[in-house]
């Protein structure tokens, strides 16, 4: 549906404050803000024991030595700040490169200003103000996904900054492993001790002697509780002493202690745990297998649909076929927002086939890496955070959500932990991703000091959670870790809630520009008639688009590749670019052959007009074919990019630019 003059205006208005501006619009207000909460930050320091006499005398200034330092310090910062000017200009509406663009100034006024306070959130005990604010910005974003946070009900989520999505994805395996290996250990250890627990609510019922393949598929919930019981039990039958030295035993015998070569031969019915990505699944889940001592190998590829999202169907077949060779699946991860195509999984069929399974008795955890797209969920929820129903939501935009995107952002709450990078898609400085997890409990499992053992089996009280993460440092991979970065993004949501009529507002607008850039293809299409052809191989879930482009006569994929690749080194930063040489900065990506299919595969080299044998898995020594197709990846985050005043539309410029480029590559 098409905004009215007065809802473009509202739109701008509301937008205006938000950002520096790619002009530096807003320099004045950045600046007097700055330099008032720069005083504010100086008469503190003064506060804190006025009567001390300062020790930097009057008159330092003057001093030979001191007039060198400042004078050293001068050139390296003008040194440093020259070259910076260099750096990829993410603000501007002319850069749809990566995923970076303009940041929202409460967001960066918070961390600029907190580095000042310099918090370290490893404990409270370096962090007292700020750090309860890192675990209030673990709510926001729980809450934004639909999980439950409040303490009074179970499952309670909780979730904290990190220094990225890479981390987030390391920590939410390093915790299914902690819970999903821990009943093995358990049971082992209670064998080896001949303890005889008492009848327990959760988990089998003969615990000690379950087979190892059923205690690795329980639930995590049921893991988290039959733990508590069973910690419970023994500390009633046991003596304090002999009850220690079980607890001691138990932790002996977890794969934490003993490592993966040493639990795996102790535990030989298990079989090699396996881990199921998309095809698509960013590089850091190899990362992840590789560092948790998993294996890459172990990382099992599912098939990906034409639309670059997850194939249930195929996820179906995989399970299957890993229950057939005797393979557990420690956890399924889902994409929200693919990082090279922005695709959408079907996360809702993920949740659906971990129901049918479970009947089955064969379980996984689930994880959403929603790097990319998390930030998207606070369009689909108003401000009292009920989720608003699709037919509401497609008002605003021609073709979002569609079905699949709504249900699996509906299907959220049912996962079991999600990475979401506020550096992203939150637009705040980088170093700030963020891990969230549905249930809290996960925690009992991380100490690294001995267990806790409670009165209460059931539950543990809200305060003694809090008490724990005050110490955070023991509960994530991280250590002595930034407290400004995780201010920067607290404060940027308390300005703009994370709902639809708020930072959904925000996301909308990059909602929308993509449509319009799809929806306006057709004219660089008919520009560049007969000339080349340009195809958008899939069409977008969110604000991520690829095109490819074809000369037109050219049959050959390996030449249209080496022409994309002339194209996008005009579109690309350097160390030995000038940037101001540059009309638009773009990025790019290949989409191999194996992840696009047969039928796909087709397709596409049909609308490009390629000979379908030169798309190939092993590419031989002609020069004409490839295993890959190179794609210009457009990142469409500014909301700034459509604007309807003539000379304003930055989406039909760099369309304009493009066929420009193209005339130009093609005489050269
Ligand atoms: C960016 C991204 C990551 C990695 O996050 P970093 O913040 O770069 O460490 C992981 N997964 C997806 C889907 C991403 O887009």
């Amino acid at each position: 549906m098409a905004m009215s003059r007065q809802e473009e205006e509202d739109l701008v208005d509301w937008l205006s404050p938000l950002f520096l501006g790619s002009y530096a619009e807003n320099n004045e207000l950045l600046e007097k803000v700055l330099v008032e909460l720069l005083r504010d930050h100086v008469y503190w320091r003064r506060n804190i024991h006025p009567e001390d006499r300062p020790q930097i005398p009057v008159l330092a200034e003057t001093g030979p030595e001191y007039r060198r330092f400042v004078g050293r310090m001068k050139t390296e910062l003008h040194g440093l700040t020259a070259r910076l000017k260099n750096s990829a200009p993410f603000f501007n509406p002319r850069y749809i490169g990566h995923m970076a663009s303009d940041l929202l100034l409460p967001g960066l006024i918070a961390q600029l200003v907190t580095t000042l306070y310099n918090p370290n959130h490893v404990t409270d005990e370096a962090s007292p103000v700020t750090l309860p604010l890192e675990l209030d910005l673990g709510r926001q974003l729980a809450a934004m996904s639909g999980l439950g946070t409040d303490p009074e009900r179970e499952p309670c989520a909780w979730g904290h900054a990190t220094s990225g999505g890479t981390i987030a994805n390391d920590e939410a395996l390093w915790y299914f492993r902690a819970v999903r290996y821990w009943p093995l250990a358990a049971a082992r250890a209670m064998r080896q001790a001949d303890f005889e627990p008492g009848r327990l609510g959760h988990g089998p019922a003969d615990f000690p002697r379950a087979p190892d393949r059923e205690l690795f598929n329980l639930s995590i919930d049921t893991v988290i509780r039959l733990r508590r019981e069973l910690m419970a039990d023994i500390d009633r039958r046991l003596d304090r002493r002999q009850a220690r030295r079980l607890a001691e035993a138990i932790e002996g015998e977890r794969v934490e202690t003993l490592g993966m070569a040493e639990f795996h031969l102790r535990h030989p019915e298990l079989g090699t745990p396996a881990v199921l990505v998309p095809d698509t699944a960013h590089y850091s889940w190899e990362k992840a297998l590789k560092l948790l001592g998993l294996g890459s190998a172990q990382l099992e590829p599912v098939a990906v649909t034409e639309r670059m999202r997850l194939d249930a169907a195929a996820l179906e077949r995989r399970i299957g076929e890993l229950q057939a060779r005797g393979r557990p699946i420690l956890a399924v991860v889902g994409i929200l927002g693919t990082t090279e195509f922005g695709s959408i999984d079907p996360i809702h069929e993920i949740v659906a086939a971990r129901q049918r399974w479970r009947r089955k008795g064969l379980d996984f955890a689930i994880h959403v890496d929603a790097a990319w797209g998390g930030y998207l969920a606070s369009m689909f929820h108003r401000p009292d955070g009920t989720l608003l129903g699709r037919d509401e939501m497609r008002r605003g935009f021609h073709l979002f959500p569609s079905e699949p995107v709504y249900k699996a952002f509906a299907a959220l709450r049912h996962v079991d932990s999600l990475t979401v990078d506020p550096h992203k898609l939150g637009y705040v400085p980088f170093g700030c991703g963020a891990y969230v997890a549905r249930n809290r409990g996960m925690t009992d499992f991380i100490s690294q000091r001995a267990a806790y053992v409670f009165e209460d089996a059931d539950t543990i009280p809200d305060a003694e959670y809090e008490r724990r993460f005050r110490n955070l440092g023991q509960y994530i991979l991280e250590g002595s870790k930034p407290g400004a970065a995780a201010a920067g993004a607290w404060l940027s949501h308390r300005v703009l809630p994370l709902d639809a009529d708020h930072f959904g507002r925000l996301i909308a607008e990059t909602i929308r520009n993509c449509e319009y850039f799809f929806e306006h293809i057709d004219q660089l299409r008919d520009e560049l008639a007969g000339i080349a052809r340009v195809v958008m191989p899939f069409e977008p879930d969110t604000n991520l688009v690829c095109l490819a482009i074809n000369p037109e006569g050219n049959r050959s994929l390996a030449r249209m590749n080496r022409f994309g690749r002339r194209l996008y080194a005009r579109l690309s930063v350097g160390e030995n670019v000038d940037i101001h040489s540059r009309e638009f900065f773009g990025s790019r990506t290949l989409v191999h052959r194996h992840t696009l299919g047969g039928r796909a595969a087709e397709r596409l080299m049909a609308e490009l007009d390629l000979d379908p044998d030169t798309f190939v898995e092993e590419p031989d020594d002609s020069g004409e074919q490839a295993d890959s197709v190179f794609l210009l990846r457009h990142t469409l985050m500014n909301p700034w990019l459509s604007g309807r005043e003539e000379g304003l539309n930055y989406l039909d410029r760099y369309c304009r630019y493009l066929a420009q480029l193209v005339r130009h590559e093609l005489a050269h």
